[in-house]
């Protein structure tokens, strides 16, 4: 929990205050002043005797005891500064907005740990150093501005970065988005991201408490923290959406698993909050539609009516709705004739419903009424207004308003006319709405959210097979397993996989033949990526073949021995692991075979994988059609994939020792699933 002082402080104490409200010591004074704080204001300062109005402090000693500190004073200042107030005046809250700390090097992180070291003493919270600042409904100790409304049904706000958390901010309140608290964490030098939204999970209220939370960040520091926090939130009933920035990632490019190749670190990512739940974002303008779609009415089904006085952007909204997955249905009986009456000659109501650039506020009235009352297969409504300029349109916005009071439905209004109408619009939010400026990003933000899945807290146990399977990865060596003990795992985890034979000299290879049956397969042991380096021979039909292939392939570099099965014929399907530092194991699964990194058909969730997320990974699939059979072609069974990539979970829970694990491929048809070709990297 972060320190009560912190978050709603008696006292506040600015170090390093100025006159100068073009610097931060300057302009977080006026922040303060011009807001909500209530309590005690102390400065201190030793040149200036008045600062902003406010009598300064020439020294620490002459303060009172005083629950928050904002410290903007050089680095080399913040250690002893620190301790003084937390020994001598009571702080428990500090927040250093001063750079110069680790972003600098060496000696700035050894400033920084002092620092913490000091908070930490006395049990209190620090945020920064090298951030904006902090503000809540009690005070806006940050040295920015915008300022947004602040009132504790907003959003609460953390971001990994200062300056993007401003350009958030910028884009969030035109919209009329509110804000219960805004953290700007710096250099997380005590607190992080993940503590703060720890925090938020632990103090929530449900009567108080805002039920949307927004970050972002840059990098994920405690992953397991940000799964549990965010998975209890939206279990209380919040909605979280973030942005993690930084996508690309050189390292696992260079991994020699197909595995490997498809996943990346930001995949992981991507798995975790597809686990938790949470709306991922990719820009400001995302995350704030998507925050400001969670601050209306939940949508429940698919069927939008968009409500128009103009025909392209109903269009675009259309197209952008469909794309995502809804549907907008046509209108059309009793209830829409009568409807179409009381509309202007040359109105539309067949969905999108257009009652022309003449439309009246009393048209709009009419209009939702019946969307609300009559036309059944309608779930939500979108209202697009704007204005050429000619005349106000009050009106219209207030009977927006007083119907988004009252209908059950969701209705999401769209005001384009920033310009035209800005004194509307802003009588609007002030009323406490939400603007929507771009149809196609809320349409494309709405998708975003029925697609994104609340997250099932199911328990999953661990392989039952889980001794056997630590008996093996004891005896392992690291790197890369050999075919005999990759057989051992998969039979372990109940993965089903061919029976296989390991040769190294003709005379075997002739007995494998015999036992294995004709048309057979042959495949190099040693080389990595065997069809490469021609390492696999398909439908070996008799006897002088299987003796020409094994001499050639013993001659490939790094052959140890030749692997001999029978010729299967199925789909080809692909399972994964990949650990990856922090986060745990993610677990992948596709269309397999030669070209899987061409193709690149994966879905992937991260380990612990219930069947449940197994089913859905794999109906998230490009190739699920094929998969389930097309055209004339049977499909595989989709329920023992699903049971396959549980077992591949299990046993990488079994055995984190796994880096890497490549089932590819595994030949599928409606009766069975078959693994053919595995790897295992043990690290
Ligand atoms: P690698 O991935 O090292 O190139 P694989 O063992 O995956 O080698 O074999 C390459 C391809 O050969 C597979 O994608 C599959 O199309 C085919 N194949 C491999 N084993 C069999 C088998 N037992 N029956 C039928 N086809 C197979
Ligand atoms: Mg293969």
């Amino acid at each position: 929990m972060l320190a009560k002082e912190l978050i709603n402080p008696k006292s506040i104490v600015i170090v390093g205050g100025s006159n100068d409200i073009q610097k931060p010591g300057g302009k977080l004074i006026k922040n303060i002043l011009e807001n909500n704080f209530s309590g005690n204001l102390f400065i201190v300062n030793p040149k200036e005797e008045n600062i902003q109005g406010i009598k300064c402090f020439k020294e620490l000693s002459e303060l009172p005891n005083v629950d928050l500190a904002v410290i903007a004073i050089a680095a080399r200042f913040c250690p002893e500064t620190v301790e003084y107030l937390a020994q001598s005046k009571g702080t428990r809250g500090f927040i250093i907005i001063s750079a110069g700390f680790s972003e600098e090097g060496e000696a700035g992180a050894m400033l920084e740990r002092k620092v913490v070291e000091s908070v930490n003493k006395v049990n209190g919270t620090l945020i920064g150093p090298n951030c904006v600042g902090i503000m809540n409904c009690h005070h806006t100790s940050i040295f920015t501005t915008p300022i947004p409304k602040l009132v504790n049904n907003g959003c609460d706000f953390i971001s990994g970065s200062g300056a993007t958390a401003v350009f958030i901010m910028e884009s969030a309140i035109p919209k009329g988005l509110t804000f219960s608290s805004v953290y700007s964490v710096g250099n997380s030098a005590q607190t992080c991201v993940e503590d703060i939204l720890q925090h938020l999970d632990e103090s929530f209220d449900p009567e108080s408490s805002s039920k949307v939370k927004l970050i972002y960040l840059e990098t994920v520091k405690k992953p397991a923290k940000l799964l549990k926090h965010a998975q209890n939130l939206i279990s209380k009933g919040c909605k979280i959406a973030a942005i993690k920035a930084g996508s690309s990632d050189a390292g696992s490019r260079a991994a020699s698993s197909h595995t490997g190749a498809l996943a990346s670190s930001d995949t992981a990512v991507d798995a975790l909050f597809k686990k938790a739940g949470i709306v991922r974002c990719h820009s400001r303008e995302e995350l704030t539609t998507v925050a400001a779609i969670f601050m209306h009415k939940e949508l429940v089904g698919k069927n939008i009516a968009i409500i128009t006085h103009a025909g392209g952007p109903a269009v675009m909204l259309t197209d952008a709705l469909s794309n995502g997955g809804f549907s907008i249905p046509h209108i059309e009986g009793e209830a829409a004739e009568e409807l179409l009456q009381k509309l202007f000659p040359g109105s539309s109501v067949a969905n999108p419903i257009d009652f022309l650039a003449t439309g009246t506020a009393s048209q709009l009235e009419t209009i939702i009424d019946y969307c609300e009352n009559k036309f059944n297969n309608i779930d939500a409504m979108v209202v697009i207004f704007g204005s050429p300029g000619l005349f106000p349109v009050f009106d219209v916005y207030n009977v927006l308003h007083e119907k988004m009071k009252i209908c059950k439905k969701p209705i999401f209004p769209v005001l384009p006319s920033v310009m035209n109408v800005k004194d509307e619009i802003a009588e609007f939010l002030a009323k406490g709405r939400i603007n929507f400026p771009d149809e196609v990003l809320l349409g494309n933000a709405l998708s975003k959210v029925s697609t994104t899945n609340i997250s099932q807290n199911e328990v999953i146990g661990t392989s039952p097979n889980h001794d056997k399977i630590r008996d093996i990865i004891k005896k392992c060596p690291k790197g890369y397993l050999e075919p005999s003990i990759v057989q051992e795992l998969l039979d372990a985890a109940e993965i089903p996989r061919t029976q296989e034979i390991i040769v190294n000299d003709e005379s075997l290879a002739k007995t494998a033949g015999s036992m294995a049956g004709w048309p057979l397969v042959m495949k190099v042991i040693g080389p990595v990526h065997k069809s490469d380096v021609g390492g696999v021979v398909l439908n070996v039909k008799n006897e002088e073949q299987l003796s020409l292939e094994f001499h050639r392939m013993m001659k490939i570099e790094g052959a140890t021995g030749v692997l001999i099965q029978p010729m299967l014929s199925g789909i080809e399907v692909f399972a994964g692991i990949k650990r990856e530092d922090n986060f745990g194991h993610m677990i992948l699964c596709g269309m397999g075979g030669i070209y899987i990194e061409i193709l690149k058909d994966v879905s992937y969730g991260l380990a612990p994988i219930s069947l449940l997320e197994s089913r859905e990974m794999i109906n998230n699939l490009k190739s699920i059609k094929l998969l389930k059979g097309a055209r004339g072609k049977k499909g595989i069974d989709i329920e023992l994939f699903a049971k396959i990539i549980t077992r591949l979970s299990a046993l990488a829970i079994s055995a984190p020792e796994i880096s890497e694990m490549d089932i590819n491929p595994l030949l599928a048809n409606e009766n069975e699933i078959v693994a053919v070709d595995a790897r295992i990297k043990i690290d």
